[in-house]
């Protein structure tokens, strides 16, 4: 047997989980502020929802779904992003006919996709995300990106860059594809074997292609921005000057393409300069039609996902996080088997008053115990020995000053308190 997690994956050791549950409070209580409610999806899906979802000439559903047939012979896929379930479940609960704007959220949903695992790059990572339906207007655009930059601002990261561009809709893509195919078509012999496929079948999939030689020719491609019809130019001007009333920096960056289909109009991405290659922290976008393309009715959206892991690891790298908050409270040491018994019982009344306590587990010598208690750093020990179970007064060390004193049960309880 292998005593190693599988490439790609890792584990969140209980020294470690904190920093997790710190992020998934701000995270809360931020989304709260919005007024944005949790969703929970599936960790698998219907493989087909993803091919129609996130489309089938994507990196993801080409390259780096994890697909299995299930004992029923379905084919059944992890979840390689959020955004698809959340519209499969609204369509599936007729969500749409609840009040316009529906607002949802998910946090440290497992993703997961093979890639290759590297810093920054995993084969399960978790995002936190937003979405939002119902709505085109662009000063909405401009408040999902505010939940990710007020975010990254309370938590006082530094270094960021917000980047922004339009794709356009269906109105202005097909002229666009068709300058880009040209475009392509001339230099065909620099594009790898997978962008040569899509030349035919989507060739704004090649925009977002890793491949050096590919990226070159990217370098000159016409640009969404230059063909944009009213409507789309409209709203990308309109959000600029949101993200301006809110006081933003942003980079127009006309090579943002994003590596899913389903975006129209808005998409952004959130990058970190010490996250080195990986530099993406969030990323989304608007997805006006893709409800409609899974058979919902015809519903705008807009969200973003959020990598946890690279989150914390830029706020390792930038010192924002705290030293465990955590700390051990109070531990019962005992002295002989009587007073083991008393401490028992103790240890279970001060549980139920809400007292965080741990006792012995170990059948320690009361020596042992105190120099565990001490290791472990609990602010305050309880001692039981003969005397205390005759008297029931129980000697009470608070580890910290090193004081001692002698307590009714009801006065322990109260000062533990
Ligand atoms: P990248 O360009 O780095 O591959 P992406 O465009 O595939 O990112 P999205 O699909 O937008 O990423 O996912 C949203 C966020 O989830 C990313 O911005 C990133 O923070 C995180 N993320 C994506 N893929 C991974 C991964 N393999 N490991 C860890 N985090 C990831
Ligand atoms: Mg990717």
């Amino acid at each position: 047997m292998q005593i190693k997690a599988p490439r790609g994956t890792q584990d969140v050791l209980p020294k470690d989980s904190y920093k997790w549950h710190l992020l998934e409070k701000r995270i809360r209580e931020l989304c709260d502020l919005y007024q944005f409610r949790e969703i929970r999806t599936p960790a698998f899906e219907h493989t087909d929802l993803f091919i129609r979802g996130v489309g089938e000439t994507t990196d993801i559903v080409e390259k780096e779904m994890y697909t299995f047939l299930d004992k029923g012979n379905r084919s059944i896929t992890l979840k390689p992003e959020g955004t698809a379930s959340a519209v499969r479940s609204l369509i599936e609960h007729k969500l749409y006919a609840d009040p316009m704007p529906l607002k949802m959220y998910y946090l440290s949903t497992p993703v997961f996709r093979y890639e290759k695992p590297q810093a920054g790059r995993l084969r399960e990572h978790h995002q936190f995300g937003v979405e939002c339906f119902g709505s085109i207007v662009p000063n909405l655009d401009a408040e999902i990106i505010s939940i990710a930059m007020t975010l990254f601002q309370q938590l006082g990261l530094k270094n960021l860059s917000l980047n922004i561009n339009s794709i356009g809709c269906p109105t202005c893509r097909p002229v666009y594809r068709q300058k880009l195919k040209e475009y392509f078509e001339t230099h065909k012999e620099d594009l790898c074997e997978t962008c040569l496929s899509r030349l035919e079948r989507n060739p704004i999939r090649i925009l977002d292609c890793k491949n050096e030689s590919c990226r070159e020719v990217v370098k000159n491609a016409p640009r969404t921005i230059d063909y944009l019809c009213e409507d789309c130019s409209d709203h990308f001007h309109s959000l600029q000057e949101y993200l301006t009333i809110l006081g933003y920096d942003f980079v127009v960056n006309p090579g943002l393409v994003r590596g899913l289909d389903y975006y129209t109009k808005t998409v952004f991405e959130i990058i970190s300069t010490d996250l080195g290659a990986q530099s993406t922290v969030c990323g989304g976008g608007r997805y006006d039609k893709l409800v409609e393309e899974c058979g919902g009715p015809d519903l705008a959206g807009i969200g973003f996902g959020m990598g946890i892991e690279r989150l914390l690891m830029i706020l390792e790298k930038q010192g924002l996080l705290p030293e465990e908050p955590y700390k051990n409270k109070v531990y019962i040491a005992s002295m002989d088997e009587a007073s083991k018994k008393e401490g028992f019982r103790l240890l279970a009344l001060l549980r139920k008053n809400g007292i965080s306590a741990e006792g012995d587990l170990m059948s320690r010598s009361f020596k042992a115990q105190m120099k565990y208690a001490d290791k472990i750093n609990f602010t305050h020990t309880v001692i039981i020995g003969e005397e205390e179970v005759k008297t029931k007064k129980f000697t009470l060390k608070n580890m910290e000053l090193g004081t001692q004193e002698s307590l009714t049960e009801e006065e322990l309880i109260n000062t533990l308190k």
